[in-house]
């Protein structure tokens, strides 16, 4: 396949971090218990992941701003992802961060490991003087609520029936987008999910097995898209 009609798509939250930043801040500052029952809730279909985020951002009474950014400095990104972004830019390749958790620290972690310049979409966090969360989404969708930043959007936005997509994840919110893409790498939650649904992925730990297998794909001559997804994108590019 051609470098440049690969589009890549990442998940930020335990994808790109080595844990789920978002609901470990909720866990410090809030209650473990209460995060516990809300994460229960959207973890088995009861909830909307938008109706998660409001009810956590309740949940919190109030934050020291200082102390939630070191908290949020103490948190690490998988290493071998700064390699991965090199190797992306090298071959001209397009990658997009897709979160369904918050600017508020995607922003702080990029720029505590110098990684400027990343397209991101998320979610939108605000802590006002008092120190309480209060949460906007601007791209939400309600046809897609496992999500309250529609993923599955922003990979039919920025692709085109000519493109490759990869999608890269570990859960919740990208059981339904990964399904648009012809390439899935997968672990933790999302890797059971497909599993489950039988639907074809690659299992990975880190950005090194991703960019080894993506560059072992590159060299093929005649690479397959998953018709499942080619199905999928067919069908909203004509809706849009
Ligand atoms: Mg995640």
């Amino acid at each position: 396949m051609k470098k440049r009609d690969i589009k890549i798509f990442i998940d930020f939250d335990g994808t790109i971090t080595l844990e789920d930043i978002g609901e470990a801040i909720f866990r410090k500052f809030g209650s473990e218990e209460k995060t516990n029952i809300i994460v229960n809730d959207l973890l088995s279909d009861k909830i909307s992941s938008r109706q998660c985020w409001d009810d956590l951002c309740d949940s919190i009474d109030s934050v020291n701003k200082q102390e939630l950014n070191d908290f949020i400095d103490s948190l690490d990104i998988d290493p071998t992802f700064i390699e991965f972004v090199k190797f992306c830019k090298d071959n001209e390749i397009k990658f997009f961060v897709l979160s369904d958790g918050f600017d508020y620290y995607i922003e702080k972690v990029f720029s505590k490991s110098r990684l400027t310049g990343i397209k991101y979409y998320s979610n939108k966090l605000f802590i006002d003087n008092s120190g309480s969360f209060s949460a906007e989404y601007p791209y939400y969708d309600a046809d897609y609520p496992t999500s309250a930043n529609c993923k599955r959007n922003h990979i039919i936005n920025n692709s085109s029936d000519e493109d490759y997509t990869i999608y890269i994840g570990d859960g919740n919110s990208d059981k339904d987008a990964a399904q648009y893409c012809d390439f899935i790498f997968a672990k933790n939650d999302l890797l059971k999910y497909c599993s489950r649904e039988k639907i074809g992925f690659y299992p990975f730990d880190n950005f090194s097995d991703v960019q080894n297998k993506i560059a072992e794909l590159i060299k093929k001559k005649n690479l397959k898209k998953r018709h499942q997804a080619e199905l999928k994108r067919k069908s909203a590019y004509l809706a849009e």
